[in-house]
Order: structure tokens, then sequence, then C-alpha cells
């Protein structure tokens, strides 16, 4: 094979390797902002609740289907939000624990929060 088909070809690995790269990126910091709107949801969805029960209080009234309410839509938040964040280490090839689910550094040994080894 002659030097220029190789360049060729080396020039064409790049591309692609650049490709999926930048692709990755993208998606990377697509799934970010996903968790950070659905992370304010669940914030919103807190005070929310808050003020519900203390209006409840103020008012002498009964707040349980409200804050049922508000409970049932909070936890199908964090089931999302805990997708996504599990789509975030898996792009960032992260290595999650088997014993406390904790996302660790693909090169990591041990888990960082409990020690077990991974
Ligand atoms: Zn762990």
């Amino acid at each position: 094979m002659g030097l220029l088909e190789d360049a060729v070809i080396t020039a064409k690995g790049a591309v692609d390797f650049a490709g999926k790269k930048t692709g990755e990126i993208v998606e990377l910091s697509r799934l970010k902002i996903s968790a950070a709107e659905i992370e304010g949801k669940i914030k919103n969805l807190y005070e929310s609740l808050g003020r519900s029960v203390y209006n409840a209080a103020k008012s002498e009234t009964d707040a349980t289907t409200l804050v049922k309410e508000k409970t049932t839509q909070i936890d199908t938040l964090l089931v999302d939000l805990s997708a996504v964040q599990d789509k975030i280490g898996e792009l960032r090839e992260e290595k999650k624990c088997a014993s406390c689910g904790t996302a660790n550094p693909q090169d990591a040994n041990y888990c960082k929060k409990c020690g077990t080894q991974l």
C-alpha cells in the first residue's frame, strides 16, 4: 500500500473518531441539561408541597390528597432523573458499584463511596 493510501485511511479514521466524540459530547450536554431541568422541577414540587402543607395547617383543612398527588409527581421525576443519570454514566463509561449504585470512574478499582471492589 502506498503512502497516499495510508494517509487517506488515517485521515478517514480520525474523522470517524472525531465525529463519534462530538456526537457523544452533544448527547452528554443534552442529558446534563435534561437532568438539571428535572432537578428544577423536583425542587419546585418540594417547595409547592411545603406551601400546601403550610396553607392547610393555617386554614385547618386536609391536605392529604394534595400531598399524595405531589409525592407521586416527585417519585415519577426521581425515576426519570435516575434514568438520565444512568445514561450519563454509560456515556462516560463509568463503573456502577454493585453494592451502593454509585458511579465511579472507568479506571477505578474500588467504589469511591463505600469502598467495595469494582
Ligand atoms: Zn459503592
